[in-house]
This record gives C-alpha cells, sequence and structure tokens, in this order.
C-alpha cells in the first residue's frame, strides 16, 4: 500500500472575506446535504470570525469541521481587534489557516509572527494550518525551495508532538485567485521538498494541502500525486457545487 493512502484527504475551503447571514445559512444547507453521502475526505469551513457562531450551529451534527482564518499571535490582553486561539476554541472552531499569503502580503506577517501565531493555537489544542508559498518573483527567479524552506525554518526544531499537529499548505502565491494553477508536477515537486523538512519520524503522518485556483476540473490531477493530501481552496469553496465536486474528486 503507497504511503499516500494512509493519510485521509483533507479538503479545507477559505471563504475568505465573503459571506453573509442569508447566503451562508444557504451554502451551509448545501454542504451540509452533499458531505452526508459519506465523502473519503476530512471537510472544513474557514469563514470570518463573525460567522463561526452561525457555522458552529449550522453545521452541528454534520462531520464538516469548523476554521477561521487566522489568530492573534497573543493569548489575551490589550490587543484591540484581535481574536485569540482559546477564544476560538470555546466556539468550537477546531482549525486555524496561520500564515495566508494575504496576511503575509498586506498585513506584514514575517516568519516570526506566523510562528507566533501556531503557537498560540497548539497552546489552545486549535489545529493550526501553515500556509507557505513563493510570489511571483520568486518562482520567476527560481528561489522556490529556499523561499519554503525558510517559511519552515522557525518550526522545525519544535517538539515532535507540536508537529505532529501541524498541516502544512503550499500556496504559490502567483496561483492564488488568479485560475493559474501549479501544475501536478510543479506542485509534487514543493510538497516532496516540505516532507522532507519534516523529522523522518513523522513525515509520514504531515498533510500537505495544495492551494491555487484548485476547481473541480484540476483537482483529480493534483490530488493524484503522492505528496498531494488534499487542498486548500479559495474562490470555489463559495459554491457547493464546486466545492464538492473537488471533495468527490
Ligand atoms: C486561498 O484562498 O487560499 C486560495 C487558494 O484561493 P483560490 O482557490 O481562490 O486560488
Amino acid at each position: 500500500m503507497a504511503v499516500h493512502s494512509l493519510r485521509k484527504r483533507l479538503l479545507v475551503g477559505n471563504w475568505k472575506m465573503h459571506g453573509s447571514l442569508q447566503g451562508n445559512a444557504q451554502l451551509l444547507a448545501e454542504l451540509k446535504q452533499g458531505a452526508g453521502s459519506a465523502l473519503a475526505c476530512d471537510l472544513v469551513v474557514c469563514a470570518p470570525y463573525v460567522y463561526l457562531s452561525q457555522l458552529a450551529s449550522c453545521l452541528k451534527g454534520s462531520a464538516i469541521a469548523i476554521g477561521a482564518q487566522d489568530v492573534s499571535a497573543h493569548a489575551q490582553g490589550a490587543y484591540t481587534g484581535e481574536v485569540s486561539a482559546s477564544m476560538l476554541a470555546d466556539i468550537q472552531c477546531a482549525w486555524v489557516i496561520v500564515g495566508h499569503s494575504e496576511r503575509r502580503q498586506y498585513h506584514a506577517e514575517s516568519n516570526q509572527l506566523v510562528a507566533a501565531k501556531l503557537r498560540q493555537a497548539l497552546d489552545a489544542g486549535l489545529k493550526p494550518i501553515l500556509c507557505v508559498g513563493e510570489t511571483q518573483q520568486e518562482h520567476e527567479a527560481g528561489v522556490t525551495h529556499s523561499v519554503i524552506i525558510e517559511q519552515l525554518r522557525c518550526v522545525l526544531d519544535w517538539p515532535l508532538s507540536d508537529l505532529q499537529k501541524i498541516c502544512v499548505a503550499y500556496e504559490p502565491v502567483w496561483a492564488i485567485g488568479t485560475g493559474l494553477s501549479a501544475t501536478p508536477d510543479q506542485a509534487q515537486e514543493v510538497h516532496a521538498l516540505i516532507r522532507a523538512q519534516w523529522p523522518d519520524s513523522i513525515a509520514h503522518t504531515l498533510h500537505i494541502l495544495y492551494g491555487g485556483s484548485v476547481k473541480p476540473d484540476n483537482a483529480a490531477d493534483l490530488f493524484a500525486m503522492p505528496d498531494i493530501d488534499g487542498a486548500l481552496v479559495g474562490g470555489a469553496s463559495l459554491h457547493a457545487h464546486d466545492f464538492l465536486h473537488i471533495a468527490a474528486a
């Protein structure tokens, strides 16, 4: 049996800054109905903070887990506008995206800040999805591997018990929201590189998601690669039909 098949696939939707109470209710009802038919992958929906309680109540009793798109680097205190990891855990939010390229790009999140957020998430018992990926400029300059290794470096010396709880998402920035997905071979090469950075004893358990313009028509080819364990999906996660099609792939 291939090692790949031992890792259950994971599909995570990132709604970004989209949604409304009414629209979400409809989307969640469709997802809940579709996910009822025993999909062979775990499903997570990451919504804006203000809608997480709505997700918790609409998805109650379903197999779909709830995630946030960011978390504070602090445990509590005078940090106006921030949301702590323990608050997320308090409202049944199980997952959190950390270091998404849009946070790195528009909010100047450094690798150190991302590591501090990851620490908070782990301490509160959340499952963090650490996003890494190179920009278009870095891709063209041929420095993708060194960029990814640098983005992973601040966590690589953490205890195995922490690393075991982290999921990594490879999201080439040039592929996010552009319709330009990495080819399965391009993605596989970077996924294999990421797995090779993880301690040998737990590398085979690491879930590595691909993100960047995943759609129903390219998902199956990406998921056929040995080190691609699922996807982090932006645009297509806003349409139940597309998200469920990707899940079926
Ligand atoms: C994302 O938001 O993480 C993402 C991959 O977006 P999209 O699927 O729209 O490219």
